[in-house]
């Protein structure tokens, strides 16, 4: 027999009282700005990485009209790092929106704030839970993780019917009261005890009830994602390197991989670097070097990135389409949001 709903979250609580996470940066001074922060952050991401990250942000933007009015380049800066920079840009587009058309003020219920670029039903209910005290049900990967363990719930929670099934199960359970607590704790369970490879279902307040403990198999919950071989694309980046040692960046159009970060110019393998630099910028060009080629991997496909450093004298760029370029010192600190592959080859450059 499952535990009521009424016992489940007694459970929960007594468990929280005693060990949940109580002094997080986001769980002092509460507002739907910084659980809304928060939460973007933490979307993929672990909380240790999270916190000087959460930090550094609230330092430079403390309210949702500081981070509307900010410049964008300052706002992928700041996520450098953490990856996913869709999520920075949707965060300051989400800023703007309710700058302009909600005068400063969060929208109150989980509908209207998963109207907001980035917010999907999962943060919308962390928001509205957290900072609202609103009975609001949340999903995200460690409760997805405790609920399909819990109840032994067969299927990837990407697949609608089994996220269907976990929705009804996270919204029966759901107090009426206490709900900032409840929501964390349930998080909380997920990083700290049902964890994904080693849970440790003698310290869960769940595991008299738990199925998957029962069945001695929690690790096979939730269903994995069906597999499917990624596809491989093939890159030069070309390290430009002037005479008074800076190096050229570009910014990356708003839409695609890294977008709106800086980069170097890329070119198909097909290409011989030394050419297309000639072609693009009609760079007199006095040294090239081949690094050694390395993989990234996004969700959608991998990409093998070939850096070619590259030293030029002349230089009589011809504009291209939309692209922005700055000659990059390293010696000025700029203000450039930078993919993580970019930052590192920067980092070995200078
Ligand atoms: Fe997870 Fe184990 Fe607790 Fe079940 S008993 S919810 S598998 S930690």
């Amino acid at each position: 027999m499952p535990l009521t709903a009424k016992q489940f979250q007694q459970r929960i609580f007594k468990w929280f009282d005693k060990y949940g996470r109580k002094t997080l940066p986001w769980q002092i001074d509460i507002t739907p700005y910084r659980v809304w922060v928060s939460e973007i952050m933490l979307q993929q991401t672990q909380v240790t990485t999270v916190i000087p990250y959460f930090e550094k942000f609230m330092a430079v933007f403390p309210t949702v009209n500081d981070l509307a009015n900010a410049h964008e380049d300052k706002v992928l800066e700041l996520w450098t790092g953490l990856g996913y920079y869709a999520r920075a840009r949707n965060l300051h587009q989400a800023a703007k929106l309710v700058v302009d058309e909600h005068a400063g003020v969060f929208p109150t219920t989980v509908d209207a704030l998963q109207q907001l670029p980035g917010i999907g039903r999962s943060t919308a209910g962390a928001i509205a839970a957290i900072a609202m005290n609103q009975r609001a049900a949340i999903l995200d990967g460690n409760v997805k993780r405790v609920l399909s363990r819990y109840h032994a719930i067969d299927g990837w929670p990407g697949k609608s019917t089994v996220a269907k099934t976990l929705w009804e199960l996270a919204e029966k359970l759901t107090p009426d009261n206490k709900l900032p607590e409840y929501t964390q704790a349930m998080m909380d369970l997920g990083a700290t005890v049902c964890t994904r490879s080693q849970p440790r279902c003698d310290d869960c307040p769940l595991q008299s009830h738990c199925c998957a403990a029962r069945q001695g198999n929690p690790q096979d919950y939730p269903g994995k994602k069906p597999k499917k071989s990624l596809p491989v694309k093939q890159r030069y980046l070309l390290m430009l390197c002037n005479e008074q040692g800076e190096i050229l960046l570009e910014k990356r159009p708003a839409k695609g991989i890294w977008g709106g970060l800086w980069s170097f110019p890329e070119c198909p393998l097909t290409d011989d670097p030394k050419q297309w630099c000639q072609d693009q910028f009609s760079a007199n060009i006095i040294a090239i070097d081949h690094w050694e080629c390395f993989r990234h991997t996004f969700s959608h496909y991998h990409l093998e990135i070939t850096p070619v450093k590259i030293l030029v004298t002349e230089w009589q760029s011809k504009p291209m389409a939309g692209a922005q370029q700055v000659w990059y010192d390293a010696e000025q600190v700029q203000q450039r949001g930078l993919a993580a592959p970019v930052k590192k080859l920067l980092d070995n450059l200078l």
